[in-house]
């Protein structure tokens, strides 16, 4: 996967709209800034190692990022992997399929800048959407609460557009309907539709990986 080469669809403009990170679900940040971007990172990798452990699969595969891209990251937020992830065979790329391409778009569009860890974030964000649990479960996360973080820092002019608090991978699915001009719900309304709860239930649960700090 080229990153800097990904497709941008026609998309309007991002808005910057009032209240920006604004969510019912924001409770005091946890870490600082420096801290969180490790600790998800961290998270991120640790889902992945886990995942393609039980697969059978590649960790680029799980993390959705080719082997100099994963090797970079392991340096910049994880060093303590980079035995393992010497100690086997590389994959220099790794595929991804037309609906992945689609979300790939939509985050690379409205990433809040075009630095590496930017580019990997989308990366990681477009191959976890394809786990079948709750994102932020999927993301290795604490909770919920940390990937409405994670998407108000690294991606807020597309995490100002949730207001409504949809679940998020629902919420990204929507925007590419939108991209393309056509819809997939069954209601006009929100209020009406008998999917309500499938797109703004409750994202409960266990974290995937042990309960941790930094
Ligand atoms: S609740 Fe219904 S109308 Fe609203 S986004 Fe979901 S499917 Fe579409």
């Amino acid at each position: 996967m080229n990153l800097t080469g990904a497709r941008i669809t026609s998309l309007e403009a991002p808005q910057a709209t009032a209240g920006v990170g604004a969510s019912s679900e924001d409770p005091a940040p946890a870490f600082a800034e420096d801290d969180f971007t490790r600790h998800i990172f961290s998270c991120l990798l640790q889902i992945a190692l886990s995942d393609a452990s039980v697969k059978g699969g590649t960790i680029e595969d799980a993390v959705g990022l080719g082997a100099d891209d994963l090797e970079a990251l392991a340096i910049t937020f994880k060093p303590d992997i980079l035995p393992l992830l010497n100690s086997r065979r590389r994959q220099p790329e790794v595929a991804f399929d037309e609906e992945e391409e689609q979300l790939l778009d939509l985050f690379m569009r409205f990433r809040s800048d075009t630095s590496r860890q930017s580019n990997w974030l989308a990366a990681i964000l477009t191959r976890r959407c394809m786990s079948p649990n709750h994102l932020w479960q999927d993301l290795g996360l604490n909770s919920r609460v940390e990937l409405g973080r994670l998407m108000r820092e690294f991606f807020p002019t597309l995490a100002a557009r949730n207001v409504l608090n949809m679940k998020w991978k629902k919420f990204f699915y929507r925007c590419l309907c939108e991209m393309e001009g056509f819809s997939l719900c069954a209601s006009p309304t929100c209020q009406q539709c008998n999917d309500y709860n499938d797109c703004f239930g409750e994202e409960t649960g266990l974290s995937r990986l042990p309960q941790k700090n930094n």
